[in-house]
């Protein structure tokens, strides 16, 4: 079990694939100017694979989250997913993408074991999504939901990020979209996990105002304390359920006590927070030789450091120097 001094217990893993990405989105990287990952310093195919193993069968992982950068980047995703599949204690498998190029993948994928995808979309406008994410790819992603759905990588759920003077007027516009084509929406709190640590805890768009703005056209009744259990997301009923939409507090209502996540950068260094400062180095013990055993027991070792909360409203709180989009989100 990959337990902490808090009595968590670590079962989703999130891995990130690579810290590239095809869109440049201004909460998650700069617009040029960051250093890729040298492909000697990421994690190969098979050093993946050996870790989710690891994982699966001596750590208690239950969950895999693929992620990045933009992990439909990576070459040899379906390769990962479908050995990933074959593992003895077969994790349930996602992946979190911006869904440009998930149009020609998303067949492949669930036929390489893949059983649900999380797509990431802030806005219903084309010019504003140009505005967001630096790039024109609005269509792009709208074609991957739709091959994501027809696929069976279901429920597909949606994540969205409202920022201030760009999209947070769109809240109930995204969720008549989102109940009309069948995705579950879920909208994320920003956190100061930008490049520019340009990040301000007075103007961000919170839990509440999010609500606030989605009751002026729906109604939303919670589903209640058990049904967040460990998930991150606080979900509610539109209009008397059954379609239901979530919201991640991450910075106004942490979820911290219930963590059960443990996360893989691209470069193999396992991470026990978004917001940690520390990491341990998976990759130099896989590649000095480690037995299995051992990669458990550094992981374990690490996972026992994990803090009690990231602190993000905290006055002592320190933004990570890696961004977003090199920790995997
Ligand atoms: N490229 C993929 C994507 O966009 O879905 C996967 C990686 S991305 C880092 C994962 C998620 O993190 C996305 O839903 C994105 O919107 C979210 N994200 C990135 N930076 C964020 C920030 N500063 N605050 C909150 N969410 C953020
Ligand atoms: Fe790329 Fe995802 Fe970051 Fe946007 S949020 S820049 S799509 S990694």
């Amino acid at each position: 079990m990959l337990l902490d001094t808090y009595g968590r217990t670590a079962t989703d893993l999130r891995v990130s694939l690579t810290d590239r990405c095809n869109l440049r989105c201004t909460y998650c990287m700069p617009e040029e100017g960051l250093q890729w990952l040298a492909k000697p310093e990421l994690l190969t195919d098979d050093e993946i694979v050996r870790l989710v193993r690891v994982a699966t069968a001596q750590l208690g992982v239950t969950q895999v989250r693929f992620t990045g950068g933009e992990p439909l980047l990576r070459p040899g995703l379906a390769g990962i997913v479908a050995r990933c599949a074959e593992l003895e204690q077969r994790p349930r498998m996602s992946l979190t993408t911006n869904g440009i190029g998930l149009e020609r993948t998303a067949a492949a994928l669930r036929e390489a074991g893949l059983d649900r995808v999380n797509v990431s979309l802030d806005t219903l406008d084309p010019d504003t999504f140009q505005r967001m994410t630096r790039r024109k790819r609005h269509a792009d992603v709208l074609r991957g939901l739709a091959a994501a759905r027809a696929a069976g990588l279901t429920p597909v759920k949606v994540n969205a990020v409202l920022m201030p003077g760009l999209n947070d007027g769109e809240a109930p516009d995204l969720l008549a979209w989102a109940l009309e084509e069948g995705y579950e929406l879920r909208f994320i709190e920003q956190m100061p996990l930008d490049p520019q640590h340009g990040w301000q805890r007075e103007g961000m768009i919170t839990a509440g105002d999010i609500l606030a703005a989605l009751r002026t056209r729906f109604t939303l009744t919670p589903e209640g304390e058990d049904a967040r259990g460990s998930a991150p997301a606080e979900r509610w009923l539109v209009d008397g359920g059954p379609q239901r939409v979530g919201v991640i507090a991450s910075v106004t209502r942490p979820f911290c006590r219930a963590c059960d996540r443990t996360r893989l950068t691209a470069d193999g260094q396992v991470r026990t927070c978004l917001f940690a400062t520390e990491e341990s180095d998976l990759r130099g013990a896989l590649r000095g030789g480690a037995s299995d055993a051992e990669v458990a027991e550094l992981w374990r070792k690490a996972m026992w450091g994990k803090k009690a909360g990231a602190g993000i409203d905290d006055p002592s709180f320190v933004q990570p120097q890696r961004p977003m989009s090199a920790i995997g989100g």
